[in-house]
């Protein structure tokens, strides 16, 4: 697909740079134009600033009819025509939230002659919902001129993704009504399992699939364990190495950005906070302030983020705990997009995976924005929560690993290979020059889940904790367990290496936690359950489990 004969390779080359302002293709571009010019369905996985807009933009711009471009956010697409018109490309969009004459002024706009718009974006729910759009598009069809069917962020079709919108999954239908249109998926996150269930829920044929690395050798990766002094952590870290510089604060809850935008100002940065529940005004008043440098720190939920095309964000920091391994490579791939170093710093404690898991199982997480989505649909619910949990504990995985590379953790979740020595000592994990050893902790491992059961799987890891290192404090008393005859088994042992043991043990899943509301007000609380089947081999002593710690030698 790179060869340079197709009888559109000129006019492609000369407006590339007459158009769009570019020297040259990026890696893939070519050849996934090549790909969709030449009718076959495409499925592209690029990184995010990869340049995907190109890959649809041009060939809209040379072909005689329209492309029809899903996005799924009205920010993205209003983002993206002001471009296209600032390059006099004629190009327009319907969503749900315009007023109906404007709509049918487009949609007549459609039906004249020789339609006047180059490229047509919608919201996925346009698609869904709306019949009358279906019939324009047939009748472009029917005239020919319905040239290209796009779908921007493909992944947020599947169940399995970190973004699943029910609205994507209707999308179906455009294969099934105009099979011989070919259609081009972008995204830049999706898994093998993503990618099938992708390319199925949108009915592709024989579909060429581009991919390339989603190594971004300039981010530099690192976690670091969250304590009380979070905040002062976070101050000290963009006052030693970014001062004055641009970057995103992910945090999860809308109170929290408002908390530590508000801290960060009294450390004396330019901060400011940004979730969905704002005054659509001031959000947008706020991004803007943002792209033009008058404020340096966001502090933002998930909503911030796609379609935010700034070059030069040199940090993203991690407040708390991603919900994904993809949602946080995206996340961080929102950092350094001109290609100039930058840090992307996570802030990791074993409570805030409670606090996620909660927010995840009773639906008070925030989405990425301002979603099209319906309420889940019961059918949905228990499938996309065991999606949910299983993404999470990777992530809780990604975390408590603080002995491999960190781009190879990540790579490995997007099914790349990726040799650890080119890292180059740019994740913490890598430059560590700790001396570590193995130690087998099968023997802990076992009284832990011993101990889980002996408390009835009615109590926290840190009662467990406790109690395993003999704790006599009063709840302890209260419940017996000072009885147990596990009680201070572990008291010769660090707590900071019991308390690893036990984390590794929910992250093999031996080990469960069970988030509940623990009142009326809403405060959570997690019981430790035991997981029998997998507990079974650990208990019946067929399986060792080893750990590295650092050498105390
Ligand atoms: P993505 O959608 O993959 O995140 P975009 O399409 O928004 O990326 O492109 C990211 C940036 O790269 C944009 O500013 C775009 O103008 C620029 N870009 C895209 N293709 C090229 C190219 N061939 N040469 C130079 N700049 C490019």
């Amino acid at each position: 697909w790179s060869k340079r004969d197709f009888p559109w390779t000129k006019e492609l080359e000369d407006n590339n740079k007459k158009v769009f302002g570019n020297h040259s293709f990026r890696p893939n571009q070519r050849e996934v134009i090549n790909a969709t010019m030449s009718g076959h369905d495409v499925f592209v996985l690029m990184p995010t600033g990869g340049g995907k807009s190109l890959t649809y933009q041009l060939p809209a711009f040379i072909s005689p009819g329209i492309t029809l471009v899903i996005s799924p956010l009205v920010s993205l697409i209003q983002d993206q025509i002001m471009h296209l018109l600032q390059a006099n490309i004629p190009a327009a969009y319907l969503s749900a939230n315009m007023e109906w004459p404007e709509q049918q002024g487009i949609l007549r706009d459609l039906c004249s002659e020789h339609c006047i718009y180059k490229l047509l974006y919608v919201t996925p729910e346009k698609v869904a919902k709306s019949d009358f759009l279906l019939r324009q598009l047939e009748n472009l069809h029917a005239r020919e001129l319905l040239d290209r069917i796009v779908i921007d962020e493909a992944h947020c079709v599947s169940q399995w993704g970190h973004d699943f919108r029910p609205d994507y999954q209707g999308l179906g239908i455009l294969k099934q009504k105009f099979p011989k249109i070919p259609v081009l998926a972008l995204t830049a996150t999706a898994t093998a399992s993503v990618k099938e269930d992708v390319v199925q829920a949108l009915g592709l044929v024989d579909c060429i699939i581009f991919r390339q690395s989603f190594n971004r050798p300039n981010l530099r990766f690192s976690v670091i364990p969250k304590t009380k002094k979070c905040l002062e952590d976070i101050d000290k870290f963009i006052r030693g190495t970014h001062f004055d510089q641009c970057g995103i604060i992910y945090c999860l809850s809308r109170m929290d950005c408002e908390k530590v935008a508000e801290k960060l100002k009294e450390y004396g940065h330019k901060a400011a906070f940004y979730h969905a529940s704002m005054d659509p005004e001031l959000r947008a008043s706020v991004q803007k302030q943002w792209s033009k440098d008058e404020i340096n720190v966001i502090c933002a939920t998930v909503a911030f983020g796609m379609g935010i095309n700034k070059p030069d964000v040199r940090f993203v920091i991690h407040h708390s705990l991603p919900k994904s391994i993809e949602g946080y490579h995206q996340e961080c791939g929102r950092a350094g997009r001109d290609g100039q170093i930058a840090s992307c710093v996570l802030y990791y404690s074993y409570s805030d995976y409670i606090r996620v898991k909660y927010m995840l199982s009773y639906g008070a997480a925030e989405q990425t924005p301002f979603t099209y989505g319906q309420p889940r649909t019961s059918s949905t619910n228990s499938g996309r929560l065991e999606t949910n949990s299983e993404n999470l504990l990777r992530m809780v995985s990604y975390c408590e690993n603080d002995i491999d590379c960190r781009r190879f953790l990540q790579l490995v979740h997007f099914g790349e290979k990726f040799d650890c020595s080119n890292c180059k000592k740019t994740c913490d994990n890598c430059s560590n020059t700790r001396t570590l050893v193995d130690k087998d902790v099968t023997m802990i491992a076992k009284q832990l889940v011993e101990l889980v059961k002996s408390c009835k799987q009615q109590f926290s890891s840190s009662h467990i904790l406790d109690v395993f290192r003999g704790s006599m404090s009063q709840i302890v008393k209260r419940n017996k367990h000072n009885l147990l005859s596990l009680h201070g088994a572990g008291k010769h042992i660090a707590k900071g290496e019991a308390s690893r043991v036990l984390r590794h043990l929910v992250v093999e899943e031996i080990l469960v936690e069970d988030v509940k509301k623990s009142d009326l007000y809403g405060s959570t609380s997690s019981v430790l359950k035991v997981n029998e089947q997998k507990a079974f081999t650990l208990l019946a002593g067929r399986q060792t489990i080893t750990l590295r710690f650092p050498s105390t030698a």
